[in-house]
């Protein structure tokens, strides 16, 4: 007779965690376009723009000299990390050294080190809701508690101290600040950000900020650095960012965080036993982004720009729709509370049924720890973004 199998096989740690349901969702439009369907994404944040031409052939130059094919040191090509610290005194004022800054893979390895960096067991991390869908799991995976403050739209899903405040307790460790927001495009003004940044040093907290949508901020908004704007904070406060949406290189995986000495050389000594380097040529890709202009993400801005304004006008024509205009980032978070009933009776429904009968890839607030939104990334063609939806639009007006 067969032995019952009672051995655990997967960690709690890690059978604990959701599978990311931005990747799921891509995956499995793609999955679909394979099987010959025409499937319209706006799940993936990721510009559809090819990487620009001189980082390109950075990388390739840097593919054929023999130096780019050894290990660099676990926190990145020296040149790299100094490019990145005049980047930083460039873009967001704050002056910073290049050993502040460690090359990660990406900026969710950058998400995952920080919390790994700096919580202990039982440690309680603030994320103000709607969150970016890998924050709780990458606080779980260290060890921590994801605390959600719930924000109100009709405050632009801006957290507010008061609702910190409320969340806080003798456990809490790291506010989580996310500014231009993934997947709301809400921007916080100087102000706001000084309130908050003053409020954490009050009570004594680190601050992770996550910088990654610094250059995509839209009409009169402008983007402001929690450690420039509170320099006070500077001192606990880790920015996590990189190149990946704001020079079109997501699949080149390199992001960086910076911050004070003792944590960017304990993330170091981490990452020395976890990934060690980014890849080499990926690490000379970034070098050639960072020393660079911004031209290049200045175009793409105003393509997002002009996407941002028409996918609001389309979707607020749908009758139980609410897409407020976001001021940053390449999403737009829409209420669909008024689509629900017996029948999708969720946003996760909703979004299924988009997907199955309307062929267009939508991400369901829950994914964000806010039910009964949807988020779409705009940064697909233009023709695409009308005809996705305008086939969410028939599908609400002949099914709903
Ligand atoms: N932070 C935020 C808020 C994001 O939206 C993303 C990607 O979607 C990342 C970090 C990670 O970016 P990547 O790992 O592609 O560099």
């Amino acid at each position: 007779m067969a032995r019952a199998v009672t051995m655990r096989r997967i960690s709690e740690r890690v059978s604990g965690i959701a599978e990311s349901a931005t990747l799921a969702v891509d995956a499995r439009a793609k999955m679909m376009r394979a099987a010959g369907r025409p499937v319209i994404g706006f799940g993936a944040g990721e510009p559809d723009f090819p990487t620009p031409g001189y980082i390109v052939d950075a990388a390739a130059r840097a593919c054929r000299d023999p130096r780019t094919h050894k290990y660099t040191p676990a926190g990145g090509l020296p040149e790299l990390r100094a490019a990145i610290a005049r980047k930083v005194r460039r873009d967001s004022g704050q002056q910073i050294e290049p050993a502040q800054v460690i090359v990660t893979n990406g900026g969710k390895q950058a998400v995952h080190q920080a919390f790994a960096t700096l919580l202990d067991p039982g440690d309680e991390v603030l994320l103000p809701a709607p969150y970016w869908t890998t924050y709780p799991e990458a606080v779980k995976l260290a060890g921590g508690v994801p605390v959600t403050v719930m924000t109100d739209e009709a405050a632009g899903h801006l957290v507010t101290t008061e609702q910190l405040e409320a969340a806080r307790t003798p456990r809490t460790r790291v506010l989580l600040m996310c500014s231009p927001s993934n997947p709301t495009g809400a921007v916080c003004s100087r102000a706001q950000l000084e309130e908050i940044g003053r409020w954490a040093l009050d009570h004594d907290l680190m601050v992770v900020a996550d910088e990654i949508y610094e250059h995509l901020v839209y009409g009169n908004a402008e983007f402001h650095s929690l450690p420039v704007a509170v320099p006070e904070l500077a001192e606990r406060t880790v920015v996590l960012n990189g190149v990946s949406k704001t020079f079109a290189m997501t699949g080149w995986r390199v992001g960086w965080m910076s911050g004070p000495r003792d944590v960017i050389k304990a993330a170091t000594d981490l990452q020395s036993h976890t990934t060690s380097n980014v890849c080499n040529v990926a690490q000379a890709a970034a070098l050639a982004a960072v020393s660079g202009d911004l031209s290049a993400v200045h175009r793409m801005r105003q393509v997002f720009d002009r996407r941002r304004r028409t996918i609001v006008r389309l979707l607020n024509e749908i009758p139980g729709v609410h897409c407020p205009e976001p001021q940053g980032a390449f999403y737009v978070y829409p209420s669909v509370k008024g689509l629900l009933g017996r029948r999708p009776a969720s946003s996760l429904e909703l979004a299924d049924l988009i997907l199955d009968e309307a062929e267009v890839a939508v991400v369901p607030g829950e994914a964000f720890g806010t039910p009964g939104y949807l988020r779409l990334s705009y940064a697909l063609a233009d023709e695409d973004l009308v005809e996705g939806v305008n086939r969410i639009a028939k599908l609400v007006s002949g099914r709903l």
